[in-house]
This record gives C-alpha cells, sequence and structure tokens, in this order.
C-alpha cells in the first residue's frame, strides 16, 4: 500500500454534531495547528464547508494572509493538497474569471509570482502549479473566485500514460506555521 493511501486509511476524524461544527467554526478559531495538517484527508472538509453560513473568504483572517496588494491576498490553503499549498484571492466576491478588472488582475499577476519565489526562497520549492477552476462540474468547492499555486512533487502528482493522478499528501506543517514563516519572507522579496 502506498504511504497517502496508508495515511488517508489512518485518518478519520470524529463525527462533530453540527451545532458543535457552527459553534467552534463561527466564533472560536476551528482550525487548530493539529486539526489543520489533518484537514484534507479526514472528513473535516465536508462537515465545516456543509455547515458555512457565509463565504469564508469575505471573512479571510489576518493571521493566515501572507501578503496582500490592492485588495488582493496571498494566504495559504486552510485544506491544503500538499504542504505549503497557497491560494490567492481577491476581496471582492468575484464568481467568475470575467469578472476581474485590470487592477485585480494585476495584483493577481503580482502575487502568483511572488508566491512562487517566497516558496523557492523560503521552503526550497522549485515545481509548481497553478490552478483555477470556474464552473460547478470544474470541481469548485467555495464559489468566490480565488488561484491555488500548488507545490508539486512526484508523490503529488504522478504522470501516467493515459492520464495523470493527483493525491492528497500528508500535512508535516500545519498552514498558519506556513502563513508565519512565509509573512517574514515576502516581506523580504516583497517590491
Ligand atoms: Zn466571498
Amino acid at each position: 500500500m502506498k504511504e497517502s493511501q496508508k495515511y488517508q486509511k489512518k485518518t478519520v476524524f470524529p463525527k462533530l454534531k453540527p451545532s458543535k461544527i457552527k459553534t467552534e467554526h463561527m466564533q472560536k478559531d476551528y482550525y487548530t495547528s493539529d486539526t489543520q495538517k489533518n484537514a484534507r484527508t479526514g472528513d473535516m472538509y465536508e462537515q465545516v464547508k456543509s455547515n458555512l453560513r457565509k463565504c469564508p473568504f469575505c471573512d479571510l483572517k489576518d493571521k493566515y494572509i501572507i501578503y496582500e496588494r490592492n485588495e488582493t491576498v496571498l494566504t495559504v490553503n486552510l485544506f491544503p493538497y500538499i504542504d505549503s499549498h497557497l491560494l490567492i484571492i481577491p476581496r471582492k466576491h468575484h464568481l467568475k474569471f470575467a469578472d476581474i478588472n485590470s487592477k485585480e488582475w494585476n495584483s493577481v499577476k503580482y502575487l502568483i509570482s511572488l508566491g512562487i519565489e517566497i516558496l523557492n526562497k523560503g521552503m526550497n520549492i522549485k515545481n509548481t502549479n497553478i490552478l483555477y477552476r470556474e464552473g460547478i462540474k470544474a470541481g469548485v468547492s467555495l464559489e468566490h473566485l480565488h488561484f491555488h499555486i500548488i507545490p508539486v512533487t512526484p508523490e503529488f502528482i504522478q504522470y501516467k500514460k493515459d492520464h495523470f493522478l493527483w493525491t492528497f499528501q500528508k500535512i508535516n506543517y500545519s498552514p498558519i506555521e506556513i502563513a508565519k514563516k512565509l509573512k517574514k519572507i515576502a516581506t523580504k522579496y516583497a517590491k
């Protein structure tokens, strides 16, 4: 059995009652360092998502934001596919690519570039994919427009002859740890 499959089997979150999720998610900060590490491979993602009352990207918490330019932020994904998975999110609740104005697009472009650079300098990550999804069948889970910067390893994306396979990876650093580290590095490299 592959390491990633073993991990997925082991990581089972206790079933939480919906009322508990709402209380903890909305009033406290639900994402502790530990839950963040297992957020994607357990069933917490679906549970939290189905209990959201407002758009989480309209309500971003400062501590996760790495850098901001012109109302567009570079932040960590709280449900990372792999360590150091970042997101770029215009603060405005856009639903589709065509809604981004030129100022926001320039910021997105700048933050993609900055994100790639700080992953390289801070985490020694040299391989990344940029991902944008549009449309329900594209696998969009949160409608507020966002871009992903995803570090790529041979375990995460496996290229086969006629397809390729993405496998969520074991997380070693919680997103809050990544955010703290990259904030400092972003301040150094931002122009
Ligand atoms: Zn929103």
